[in-house]
C-alpha cells in the first residue's frame, strides 16, 4: 500500500535557517502579515549549523531591521584594528593599508557570531508569524508537472539497514506556491535544482572553499576587542590559495579560522594540519598563548563570485543566499549578501503571491538581483579569485590589489572577466608525483588532533540510520582514489569520516557518518564525484554555540 504522507500548504516554504532564509522569511512578514510561511531548518535549533567568520558588513541587516540596536540584535563588537599579514615561516609582514582599495575596510562593521545572530533572527521571524521547524531537513524536492511544488522532510525512525524501527514516522510534505532554497553552500537540494533546471548553464562553475574554524577564549590582558586579523602566505604554498582570520570579539572570544581554496593540487594536503600548522606561527601563538579553545567546526564557503551566481530563479522557487553561492571572496563576507539576496526574493514572491500567481519562475528577483549592491559588490573583486588560482598567492596579491583599485576607482578591470576554469574536484595531481606534507603531531595546548576537535563541535547523529554519504559506486575510494590520490578523502574530510582501513584482506574505505559536521567538502572535492551528501536524520549533525 503507498504510504500517506502529512501534507501542509503554504505560500512560502523555505529551506535553511540561516541569514539567507530569515531575512527572506522576515521580509515576506513585513510585506504582508497575510503571506503564510514555513521555513526548515536541519539543525537541532536555528544556529546550531551556522559557522561563520564573522565580520558583518550591517548593510543588509540595516535595511531589514533598521532598529536592530534597539531590538537588541547580539551584534556589538565593532571592528577597531584592521591588519593584513603576509607570513613567512618565521615572519608576518603586515601589508600598508593603501595596498587595499575602500571596498576592503571594515570601518563601520561588527564581529559576532553569525549563529548567535541567527537565532535572534529567528526569534524576529517567529514574532512575525514564521512557522519555524528546527529539526526538520528538507530531504526531497515535490516536483510536478516541471514545477517545484515544495518539499519533503526526512523519514524518522529508518534504521541503517533500511527497516523501519518502532519510532518510525514518514517525512511530511511541506507544499508552498513557491519555496525559496536557502541551503548555503552547495546545498543538496539546491544540487538537485541546478542540474534539473540547468541553472549553472552558460555560467562558470561555483567555486569553493573549506574553512576550519575555532573558538577560543583569551585571557583578558592578551584580548584586543575589535581586532580584525587577515593572513595569507606560509605554511600553504604559493600555488594553494587561502588564508587564515582572526577576530577578537565579546568577553576575551577569540574567533580563529582558516580558509583552504578547493581546487587545490597536491592531494596529500590536510586542510586540517595546515590550520593546526597555521597556530604555530610565532605571531599567532603569542596571541593564543594560555588561552583555552572551547569551539571547533568547519564549513565550506562559496568562492566564484559574480561568474558563477546561476539562474535564480526556476518554476515554483528559487536560490537565495550562498545556495547560489554570493560570498566576496576577498573581503571574505557573504552573510550581508545572502540576506539581501534573501530579502529580493522575498519581495518578488510576496507580489507574486499577493497578485494570485503560483508556482512560475520568480524573474522579478533575477532582475532584481541585477540592478543591486550585490551584483555590484561582487562586480568590483571579480577578478581576484582568478588571478589567484591562475598565478599562485605571491604574483596574484599585488594585482589582485591593483584590480580592485582600478575597478573601483574607474570600473574598469585590465582583465576584463577572467574564467575559473576547472570544477574543484578535477585539480587534483597524481598522489605518486605530489610532494607529501609531514604535519607535526598535535601538542594539546595550541594544536589538536582530530577527535578532540570534533568533541567540541558537539556533532551528534543516531548512529542506526542510513549513511548519509552516499557512494555512487562503493568500489571507487579503494580501487581509483586510493592507487590516483592516496584516497584525499582521509585528509580533506575535517572530522575524520573517511578512514581506509588496512585489513589482512586489503585496504576498507571506512565512513564514520555520525561525525560528520555538515561542511558538504566532500561532496565538492571528490575527484571522481562518486560522494553524495544527502541529509541525515533531524537535529543530526554539529551544535555550535557561539560560532
Ligand atoms: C569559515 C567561514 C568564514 C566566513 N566569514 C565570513 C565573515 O567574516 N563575514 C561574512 O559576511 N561572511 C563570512 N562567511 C560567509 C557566510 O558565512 C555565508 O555567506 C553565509 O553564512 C551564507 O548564508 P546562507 O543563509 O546562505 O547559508 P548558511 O549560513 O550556510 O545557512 C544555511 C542553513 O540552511 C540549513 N540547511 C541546509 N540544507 C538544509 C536542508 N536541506 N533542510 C533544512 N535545512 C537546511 C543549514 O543547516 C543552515 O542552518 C564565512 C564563511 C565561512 C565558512
Ligand atoms: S563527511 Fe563530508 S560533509 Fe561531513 S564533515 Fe566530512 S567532508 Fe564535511
Amino acid at each position: 500500500m503507498p504510504e500517506t504522507r502529512e501534507s501542509m500548504a503554504y505560500d512560502v516554504v523555505i529551506v535553511g535557517g540561516g541569514p539567507a532564509g530569515l531575512a527572506a522569511a522576515i521580509r515576506l512578514k513585513q510585506m504582508s502579515s497575510d503571506i503564510s510561511v514555513c521555513l526548515l531548518e536541519k539543525g537541532s535549533e536555528i544556529g546550531a549549523h551556522i559557522l561563520s567568520g564573522a565580520v558583518l558588513d550591517p548593510k543588509a541587516l540595516n535595511e531589514l531591521i533598521p532598529d536592530w540596536k534597539a531590538k537588541g540584535a547580539p551584534v556589538e563588537t565593532r571592528v577597531t584594528q584592521d591588519r593584513f599579514w603576509f607570513f613567512t615561516q618565521s615572519s608576518a609582514i603586515a601589508l600598508p593599508h593603501v595596498l587595499f582599495p575602500p571596498l576592503m575596510s571594515n570601518r563601520g562593521n561588527y564581529i559576532v557570531s553569525l549563529s548567535n545572530l541567527c537565532k535572534w533572527l529567528g526569534q524576529q521571524a517567529e514574532a512575525l508569524g514564521v512557522e519555524i521547524y528546527p529539526g526538520f531537513p528538507a530531504h526531497d524536492l515535490i516536483v510536478e508537472d516541471g514545477v517545484v511544488k515544495g518539499v519533503i522532510t526526512g523519514d524518522l525512525g529508518v534504521a541503517k539497514d533500511g527497516h523501519h524501527k518502532d519510532s518510525y514516522t514518514p517525512g511530511m510534505e511541506l507544499r508552498g506556491k513557491y519555496t525559496l532554497f536557502a541551503e548555503g553552500a552547495r546545498g543538496s537540494l539546491s544540487k538537485q535544482l541546478g542540474a534539473k533546471f540547468g541553472l549553472q548553464e552558460g555560467r562558470e562553475p561555483q567555486k569553493f572553499g573549506i574553512g576550519l574554524k575555532e573558538l577560543w577564549e583569551l585571557p583578558a590582558a592578551q584580548h584586543q576587542k575589535g581586532l580584525v586579523l587577515h593572513g595569507m602566505g606560509w605554511p600553504l604554498s604559493n600555488d594553494t590559495g587561502g588564508g587564515l582570520f582572526m577576530y577578537h570579539w565579546g568577553d576575551n572570544f577569540c574567533s580563529i579560522g582558516f580558509v583552504v581554496h578547493l581546487n587545490y593540487k597536491n592531494p596529500w594536503l590536510d586542510p586540517f594540519g595546515e590550520f593546526q600548522r597555521a597556530k604555530t606561527h610565532p605571531a599567532i601563538a603569542k596571541m593564543l598563548s594560555g588561552g583555552k579553545r572551547i569551539g571547533y567546526g568547519a564549513r565550506a564557503i562559496t568562492e566564484g563570485g559574480t561568474q558563477s551566481v546561476p539562474k535564480l530563479s526556476f518554476p515554483g522557487g528559487a536560490l537565495i543566499g550562498c545556495a547560489a553561492g554570493f560570498v566576496n571572496l576577498p573581503r571574505i563576507k557573504g552573510s550581508h549578501n545572502a540576506m539581501k539576496t534573501g530579502m529580493l526574493a522575498a519581495e518578488a514572491a510576496a507580489a507574486a503571491v499577493q497578485a494570485g500567481r503560483a508556482g512560475d519562475a520568480l524573474e522579478d528577483y533575477d532582475r532584481a538581483y541585477v540592478q543591486s549592491w550585490v551584483a555590484k559588490d561582487l562586480y568590483l573583486v571579480r577578478n581576484a579569485k582568478p588571478l589567484w588560482s591562475r598565478l599562485g598567492s605571491l604574483l596574484a596579491l599585488p594585482l589582485i590589489g591593483l584590480d580592485m583599485w582600478t575597478n573601483q576607482l574607474f570600473g574598469i578591470s585590465l582583465f576584463g572577466t577572467l574564467g575559473h576554469g576547472e570544477p574543484d574536484f578535477a585539480t587534483l595531481k597524481p598522489a605518486a608525483g605530489s610532494v607529501k606534507i609531514a604535519y607535526p603531531k598535535p601538542d594539546g595546548h595550541l594544536t589538536f588532533d582530530r577527535a578532540s576537535s570534533l568533541f567540541l563541535s558537539g556533532t551528534n547523529h543516531e548512529e542506526d540510520q542510513p549513511v548519509h554519504l552516499k557512494l555512487r559506486d562503493p568500489g571507487i575510494p579503494i580501487s581509483v582514489n586510493l592507487p590516483e590520490y592516496a584516497e584525499p578523502a582521509q585528509r580533506y574530510c575535517p572530522a575524520g569520516v573517511y578512514e581506509v582501513i588496512e585489513e589482512s584482506t586489503g585496504p576498507r574505505f571506512q565512513i564514520n557518518a555520525q561525525n560528520c559536521v555538515h561542511c558538504k567538502t566532500c561532496d565538492i572535492k571528490d575527484p571522481a564525484q562518486n560522494i553524495t551528501w544527502v541529509t541525515p536524520e533531524g537535529g543530526g549533525g554539529p551544535n555550535y554555540t557561539n560560532m
